[in-house]
């Protein structure tokens, strides 16, 4: 469907948006100020009191600034500028993103609970746009994150690997239910997530991520955070944060929806494969094609650009199951381009959304869910077992 694959690629151009927090300087300002009064007080002193306060200054007064701007637990998130239509991406309309509402309680929920985080997949699900009444028992925060989980688990190849995931969701109470229509902050939502995001209508982007980072100080060991936006428009998104958790800088991918649309749980799962896998996009956009270089096809292991069977990424699937030559096979039409540019199967969720992932993507995702569990995957006993696309 046309109307679907301009959605699509909404999300996909979005996929790097800067998510932008301070700059970080603050911190001067007390630290210059503290200077200069420090200074004059030093003037004014006798030798004993000048070594005294040398000492303070010295064991109190710098280590105190340093571990405050430290402990501010956020990074600016940084990606190279994306050129989009002939338009260079700028961060400027986040430059008036402020916190608009600290939650009380970050309340974490397992909802699915297969042991240590060291080697499960652990996802975590947080609410944008629940207000405290969605928030309770039985309302729309705890419905869409079930709805979510259940198609999940219906889903291949996630259905057959359910052991391995850890799930989680976060309580996060906004004031106002919804999001921003327009990059306009008419919306007051904890995450102030907007649509229309770099001038496309559809691009939903969670904007605050200082606050995102707050609700996941306590879920340290998450690898994949999914934010339900409590909106029926459609929309959606996908980027990655940068947290300092439990001391540690860990970058995680972040991906949005618009959680009370009917198709918003399938653009998460699209999402996904692009957050946990690299799979590239596989359906055709010509408006967007010259955005994106046919080099970034080398890292993708769902598109190629040969057609030649014993050539391409997904030879070895081939050689082991000739039958299913044809069923799978080199399709012309992926990644943005029309033309030289293949993918392995007709139907793919990375092409259009309301199908299933093909059987090379799938393989990726469980690969990507066994990198993340610190499990070894074989490809060939993988293709052994799933011989039938
Ligand atoms: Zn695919």
């Amino acid at each position: 469907m046309v109307t679907q694959r301009v959605l699509v690629s909404s999300l996909r151009v979005r996929a790097l948006p800067r998510q932008q927090e301070s700059s970080g300087l603050y911190w001067m300002v007390p630290f210059f100020m503290g200077l200069l009064f420090t200074s004059i007080l030093i003037l004014t002193m006798d030798e004993f009191m000048k070594i005294l306060s040398a000492i303070f200054i010295l064991t109190f007064f710098i280590p105190s600034i340093a571990l405050f701007n430290f402990t501010k637990n956020t990074i600016p998130f940084s990606v190279p500028p994306e050129k989009l239509s002939g338009k260079r991406i700028t961060r400027n309309y986040l430059k008036k993103d402020k916190p608009q509402y600290s939650s009380i309680s970050f309340k974490l929920t397992h909802m699915l609970n297969n042991g240590s985080p060291k080697n499960r997949f652990d996802i975590a699900i947080i609410g944008d746009g629940y207000t405290q009444n969605d928030n309770l028992k039985g309302g729309s925060f705890e419905k869409h994150s079930k709805d979510f989980l259940k198609i999940f688990f219906t889903t291949l190849p996630f259905k057959n690997y359910k052991n391995k995931f850890n799930i989680y969701r976060i309580r996060s109470v906004s004031i106002e239910r919804g999001a921003d229509p327009s990059v306009k902050d008419t919306v007051n939502t904890v995450f102030n997530s907007a649509y229309g995001c770099y001038g496309i209508k559809r691009l939903l982007v969670t904007r605050n991520t200082n606050q995102i980072i707050r609700h996941i100080l306590n879920a340290p060991e998450c690898d994949l955070l999914i934010v339900m936006v409590n909106s029926k428009k459609y929309g959606g998104s996908g980027s990655r944060i940068k947290a300092v958790l439990n001391g540690k800088v860990k970058i995680i991918p972040i991906l949005s929806y618009s959680a009370d649309n009917k198709s918003g749980i399938q653009i998460a799962l699209h999402e996904i494969g692009h957050s946990i896998a690299n799979l590239a996009d596989e359906y055709v956009d010509k408006a967007i094609a010259d955005n994106y270089s046919i080099d970034d096809i080398k890292s993708k292991p769902n598109v190629d650009t040969t057609d030649i069977l014993r050539k391409i990424k997904w030879n070895i699937f081939l050689r082991m199951h000739p039958k299913a030559s044809g069923i799978i096979g080199a399709f012309e039409g992926a990644y943005y381009h029309a033309k030289g540019v293949y993918r392995p199967q007709k139907h793919c969720k990375m092409r259009d959304i309301e199908s299933p992932f093909c059987h090379i993507c799938r393989k990726e995702l469980v690969k990507a869910i066994y990198r993340k569990c610190g499990e070894k995957f074989n490809e060939l006993q993988y293709h052994r077992n799933n011989p039938i696309p």
